[in-house]
């Protein structure tokens, strides 16, 4: 939704990882053991990643990060992959979710899509994962004031207009 409203490419690390996994592309092929872990994937081929991504000509315009940074050293490789291109970030969004409705929110997807990090005990290895690099983020975003708070318990709906107003404010400030 976000990517289809500002005409802007949605650039999904997991998403990408995914693809090369069921591709069995060397990078699928090293990614593969991290993932069906819940566990993060080196920070250097992550990084690698975004970067050749970043420098496609769709991206030129304006782009949408899903699932990256996921650290904050991840966050500081996003710093000067920016300064190389002369772009900035206009803003990072913060979900906020209870525990209780992730969980039961990732039991449906398992059950729709059959996702296989999706499975009860590899999410909860992932919450871990989050708990301990990426929620690092948080304070490290909201320090330059570039995060913005989004209550994401709600219809999908009303998720998507608190979503739509954040980034409205943020492309117009
Ligand atoms: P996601 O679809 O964003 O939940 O990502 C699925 C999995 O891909 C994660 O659990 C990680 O194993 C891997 N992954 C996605 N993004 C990153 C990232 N920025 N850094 C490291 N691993 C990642």
């Amino acid at each position: 939704m976000i990517s289809e409203t500002f005409a802007i490419p949605h650039i999904s690390t997991g998403d990408i990882f995914r693809a090369n996994v069921k591709g069995e592309t060397p990078l699928g092929k090293e990614a593969k053991g991290y993932m069906d872990k819940g566990e993060l994937v080196p920070d250097s081929v992550t990084n690698r990643m975004v970067a050749d991504r970043l420098r496609q000509p769709d991206a030129e315009n304006g782009f949408l990060l899903d699932g990256y940074p996921r650290n904050v050293a991840q966050a500081h490789t996003l710093n000067g992959m920016l300064a190389m291109l002369d772009e900035t970030l206009d803003t990072v969004l913060h979900f906020s979710v209870p525990d209780d409705e992730l969980e039961a929110r990732i039991a449906k997807r398992q059950s729709e899509e059959g996702r296989a990090d999706d499975d009860a005990a590899v999410f909860q290895r992932r919450m871990r994962e989050y708990r301990a690099q990426t929620e690092d983020l948080i304070p490290f975003y909201r320090e330059v004031g570039m995060l913005v708070d989004v209550d994401a318990v709600g219809s999908i709906d009303e998720v998507q207009e608190r979503v739509l107003t954040a980034c409205r404010q943020a492309s117009t400030a």
